[in-house]
């Protein structure tokens, strides 16, 4: 028996993200959308990002255009670039919450996901910061996956796993492995782990330093 949550970054993905959105509603699971800003400016995405809230997942801001780690830009207006951009794409498909997740380029839980500037932003906007205690690296391995995402569900009591609902062919094994989570007794939840959570609501509650980068920041981009 394990509990976990599931979210799906990077996308929404007119390809994609409709048949994902199809299993989780078959299974009555709900789970986690954190969406990249840019794609939401297209009115396509812009409706799966809809849908999924509709249908009762949660909408997350994941920046606007997922290219550089925000602790490795040196641009001082990153936070209002890459997440406050994306907010008002989001608008009212927002959670209350404001669930933000940075990203450090290959899942790793480092200095790159943050600095000093976009915490400060992300505790004045009251930002939820969400990170991850799993990442199966789907995106790497479309057709293995699953036999990884099932073994660090059972090595902790409580899984925030990443995927992506990018075309990459590894969510043809979404099913597969929510009937082998379900087998081996998982209990599904839509909230995240308080661990995953250092920032809530603008307050910081967990130890951020091992995620912030010390770049200088030139005023002149
Ligand atoms: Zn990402």
């Amino acid at each position: 028996m394990f509990d976990l949550t599931l979210t799906f970054d990077n996308g929404p993905e007119p390809d994609v993200t409709p048949r994902v959105l199809d299993i989780l509603r078959e299974r009555n699971i709900k789970t986690t959308f954190f969406v990249i800003g840019q794609k939401l400016a297209d009115p396509e995405r812009r409706r799966l990002a809809a849908r999924a809230r509709d249908e009762g997942h949660w909408i997350g801001n994941h920046t606007f255009t997922h290219s550089l780690p925000l602790g490795q830009q040196e641009d001082p207006r990153t936070a209002e670039r890459e997440i406050g951009r994306t907010q008002e794409l989001i608008g009212e498909l927002a959670h209350d919450k404001r669930w933000f997740r940075p990203f450090g380029g290959g899942g790793n839980l480092d200095t790159r996901l943050l600095k000093p500037s976009v915490v400060s932003y992300l505790t004045r906007n009251r930002y939820s910061c969400v990170l991850w205690n799993a990442i199966p690296r789907d995106w790497d391995d479309p057709d293995g996956w699953v036999a990884r995402a099932l073994t660090q569900c059972r090595t902790q009591a409580w899984t925030l796993m990443v995927l992506h609902d990018l075309p990459t062919g590894a969510m043809d094994h979404l099913e597969d492995f929510l009937d082998r989570a379900d087998k081996a007794g998982a209990r599904f939840h839509q909230d995240f782990p308080p661990d995953c959570v250092p920032i809530r609501e603008g307050r910081i509650v967990q130890p951020v330093d091992a995620y912030i980068s010390n770049i200088q920041e030139s005023a002149t981009s």
